[in-house]
């Protein structure tokens, strides 16, 4: 189902909690409210849509993924970048890592491990950063 974005700051700034199972229906109208916006988004945090819960939707190459507590192991290539929110106004500079190596649970739970690079890697730090209440 698809849900209404957060532009709140205040609320944005506020850290998220460990996602468990009972959060799967969240992972799925994240999942829905990123197809809703697929023309102007490419990622979604949990606590854009109002659920302050560890959960990120990301486009990874035309594929919507849905992770629940993604962890960022290591990282190299530091760059500096400009990225927009769907949750804030204009565009803002930012570092990014090239490459990194991630860790999360799908709505199952059960653990993966996959390095991603460039555009997908570039999404998924963005939103574990709204994870952290970090805002570009
Ligand atoms: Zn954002």
């Amino acid at each position: 189902m698809e849900r209404a974005i957060v532009t709140s700051r205040l609320a944005l700034r506020m850290p998220s909690e460990p996602a468990t199972e009972q959060d799967a229906p969240v992972a799925q109208d994240l999942l829905d409210t990123l197809a809703a916006h697929a023309n102007e988004c490419v990622g979604l945090a949990a606590n854009m849509v109002g659920v302050r819960k560890r959960i990120i939707a990301v486009d990874d190459n035309g594929t919507r993924r849905a992770m629940l507590n993604p962890e960022i192991m290591e990282k190299s290539g530091p760059y500096e970048t400009e990225e927009g929110c769907l949750s804030l106004p204009g565009r803002r500079g930012t570092t990014r890592y090239q490459s990194i190596m991630l860790r999360w649970q799908d709505a199952d739970m059960a653990w993966h491990e996959q390095r991603f690079s460039g555009w997908t890697a570039q999404i998924i730090q963005h939103e574990i950063d709204h994870c952290n209440g970090i805002l570009i």
